[in-house]
């Protein structure tokens, strides 16, 4: 191989351009491509691999190889050295390929007679696409200039694939962005829904990927920076007096945005021949290979932090905004890395489903999901450099899978779960204004949880007996300040009004923990779920509880009102809150305002130590509320953010079902309503073991009051206890099995 040089590079680079523009079909390309490679690099062959499948590269282009090979070598992904440079996703140099570990002898290529072997991945911004392959009789190692001038090359071949220059006709070479592909997240929200990618944030197209003018690039690329500069320092001087931790990572971007060796390395991939943002999308696909195998989180987070600047800079340099002008497509289904739930909401209910990178059962934006009642699948890793917009889609929230691009049995077999879900729905549309009575005629009572105003239509449609847990945090989370007085006066007064006098308990402020408010001093505590949350941030910052109260109480009138205090761990915590809300009721009175004429004081049940609290506490509860989503962490120990954890403990196993049966029976020698509001009261099998136990308040997401009364007017609570009994005395563990064997035979 001779001496390179720069020009070398740039002349290569401009005559694969030139390919790109000439006519003929994408094999015809190729075919082009691979010939000019070699003859410039000196070697006596080229080859591109492109992905057939996601999981199968396909020999698709060779200078030096046998021609019958083409579209007849396939190797799977880490198979041979082809293979392994794409699962890698960084370069295999070798003098001795026959030797190197790894390779796999292909008859039908007559390889063997190469003794040298350089492969760099073709890929873009994280999507692997191909590899690029030189190869020579001569043993030596390619020179670190080469392996470069190669990866640059490829640089262009990959912004060339995404612009669909390589797509043929008979040769059956796909174009990326067309394979069916399905991603196993999690569950965030339950449902099902069929709809159309819509990317929060669309991919940047570029398309111009080789500059004529290296100064003239160089220029562009250093313009850029300097406004990202400016953004950054921006971002620093306009957030005021922010916290340690925030301002900490700005300086972080600020010292990324500054570095030289960022800098440098683009200025030497425009120095070689790319433009100014093929330079940037370069080292932004190296830097994602290495985001994909760093385990350090320091580490993970900084090269998070490169990517995001990396997609400024990209958006600086190309004016693209998030704003594309492209339509919402019909059932739009929002793909996004993460989304705060301000964002979330904007979108409203027009939205089908929600498919996330990252984000947590918890997250604000799943909190909204399930406001919204719209599927969420989150850990869908990757679906972000996959989908485009546009693309059919479909969100499995019930197994967190997702199906992109699916192919037809797959759409069919999903189109005809819905409808069987749509089916049931119907039925249970019918049971909407009948009673939740088992066949002995025992009375459940089935009300909803809420959080938004745009909830409240599904209590009337649902059937629901009223509001068993109104979130009071999704207004405090999706505004850059704490609401006012009046603002908040405004909302719960029509929620009252669209509650048409069903009961509305509603939940003060409940945040901390995974719920931190943008305007709130991060308080990077060991264990945010254990730390200063609810009821204690509630009672360390009176002002904002006593503003909530007021608002409540302003909002109800002389209407009933009911008010409950989340997360009491002693009961000095609940006489505090207590005290404050009859405070602002009697300060309201006294001022000639109308305050409720029946006002019922409640506290959640979230933490074991409440099961052991003394009868009095009990006596002065109006009613309690089993915030089992919380309870459950505590009991077992068990992170609910935790998804190696979370699941591994069941909520039927004896020993929280003796926990829940011992506050019942004390609920009930107190004569204290109690009821249960967390996700289990909405599962069929826990809800009827609920009841069998004894408990009458069931609140739950409006799209489960059908299911569970359907349920409820089936069976016999009495006899389900009896089994449930049973299986205790029995000294199993669990009795999940009996009651879902009982249920089967309704
Ligand atoms: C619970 O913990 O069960 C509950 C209803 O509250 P949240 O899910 O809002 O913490
Ligand atoms: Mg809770």
């Amino acid at each position: 191989m001779a001496e390179r040089s720069d020009s070398d590079s740039r002349n290569l680079l401009r005559r694969l351009r030139d390919v790109l523009a000439e006519p003929g079909n994408g094999q015809d390309r190729l075919d082009r491509i691979t010939s000019l490679i070699a003859h410039s690099m000196g070697t006596e062959v080229c080859s591109i691999y492109l992905f057939r499948d996601p999981e199968t590269l396909e020999l698709c282009a060779t200078e030096g190889l046998k021609p019958e090979a083409v579209h007849q070598t396939r190797m799977r992904l880490g198979e041979g050295l082809v293979g392994r440079v794409a699962r890698v996703g960084n370069p295999i140099n070798t003098h001795d390929a026959p030797s190197a570990p790894g390779f796999r002898y292909m008859p039908e290529t007559g390889e063997e007679i190469y003794s040298s072997f350089l492969g760099v991945p073709i890929q873009r911004v994280g999507e692997k696409l191909g590899v690029l392959v030189v190869q020579s009789k001569e043993a030596r190692d390619y020179k670190d200039d080469e392996v470069y001038g190669l990866e640059v090359v490829a640089m262009v071949l990959a912004e060339m694939t995404e612009l669909g220059a390589f797509v043929g006709d008979g040769e059956g070479i796909g174009h990326s962005h067309r394979f069916p592909v399905m991603f196993r997240g999690s569950s965030g929200q339950e449902g099902a829904c069929e709809g159309r990618v819509w990317l929060h944030e669309p991919r940047v197209v570029v398309t111009n990927p080789v500059g004529d003018d290296p100064d003239h690039e160089k220029q562009r690329l250093e313009d850029a920076v300097g406004a990202l500069q400016a953004q950054v320092n921006d971002m620093i001087s306009g957030s005021g007096d922010m916290d340690m931790d925030h301002r900490q990572v700005l300086e972080t971007y600020r010292m990324l945005a500054n570095s030289r060796g960022w800098m440098r390395r683009m200025t030497e991939d425009i120095a070689l021949g790319l433009s100014a943002e093929a330079a940037v999308e370069k080292e932004q696909s190296q830097n994602r290979s290495r985001l994909e195998q760093a385990a350090d989180p320091y580490l993970r987070e900084r090269l998070s932090d490169l990517d995001d600047l990396s997609n400024r800079l990209l958006r600086l340099l190309t004016g693209q905004g998030t704003h594309t002008g492209a339509e919402l497509p019909e059932n739009p289904v929002l793909v996004a890395k993460n989304i705060g739930p301000a964002e979330l909401l904007d979108y409203g209910r027009g939205l089908k489903g929600v498919v996330l990178e990252e984000g947590s059962v918890g997250s604000h934006a799943a909190v909204v999901a399930r406001a919204l009642a719209i599927p969420l699948v989150i850990h869908a890793k990757r679906i972000t450099t996959e989908a485009l917009n546009g693309d059919p889609i479909l969100v499995d929230g019930d197994q967190g899978v997702v199906h992109l691009r699916p192919e037809d049995p797959v759409a069919n077999a999903f189109r005809d779960k819905i409808a069987m879900q749509a089916e049931a729905q119907k039925r249970y549309a019918d049971l909407r204004d009948l009673p939740a009575e088992d066949r002995q005629g025992t009375r459940i009572n089935l009300v909803m949880n809420a959080g938004l105003l745009a909830d409240l239509p599904s209590l009337q449609n649902s059937g629901a007996e009223g509001v068993g847990l109104f979130r009071t945090e999704l207004q405090f989370l999706t505004r850059s300040r704490v609401p006012r007085r009046d603002e908040l006066a405004q909302l719960y007064n029509r929620v009252m009004d669209a509650a048409q006098g069903k009961p509305v308990k509603f939940r003060t402020l409940d945040i901390g923990s995974d719920k931190v408010l943008p305007y709130m001093k991060p308080q990077d505590e060991p264990n945010p779920a254990m730390g200063w949350r609810a009821i204690r941030v509630g009672l360390d910052k009176p002002g904002v509880l006593r503003m909530q109260l007021q608002a409540l109480i302003r909002a109800a009138g002389t209407r009933p009102l009911e008010v409950m205090f989340p997360f009491i761990a002693c009961p000095s915590e609940f006489y505090a809150g207590r005290d404050a809300l009859l405070r602002q009721r009697d300060r309201e009175a006294a001022l000639g305002r109308p305050v409720p004429e029946c006002l019922k004081i409640g506290a959640m049940l979230e933490t074991p130590s409440l099961g052991f609290a003394p009868d009095s506490f009990y006596q002065t509860c109006d009613f309690i509320s089993i915030g089992g989503n919380d309870l459950k962490q505590f009991f077992f120990a068990a992170d609910r953010e935790n998804e190696r954890v979370r699941r591994r403990y069941d909520t039927l196993d004896v020993s929280f079902l003796t926990f829940l049966e011992r506050i019942i029976v004390r609920c009930e020698a107190t004569n204290t309503v109690l009821s249960f509001c967390g996700e289990d009261a909405g599962r069929p099998v826990e809800a009827l073991t609920f009841a069998a136990l004894g408990l009458r308040t069931l609140s739950m997401r409006p799209a489960s009051i059908g299911p569970i009364k359907h349920l409820i007017r089936r069976a016999d609570l009495a006899e389900l206890r009896q089994i449930v009994q049973r299986v205790r005395n029995e000294g199993h563990s669990s009795v999940r099995n009996a009651v879902t064997t009982y249920l089967a035979h309704l």
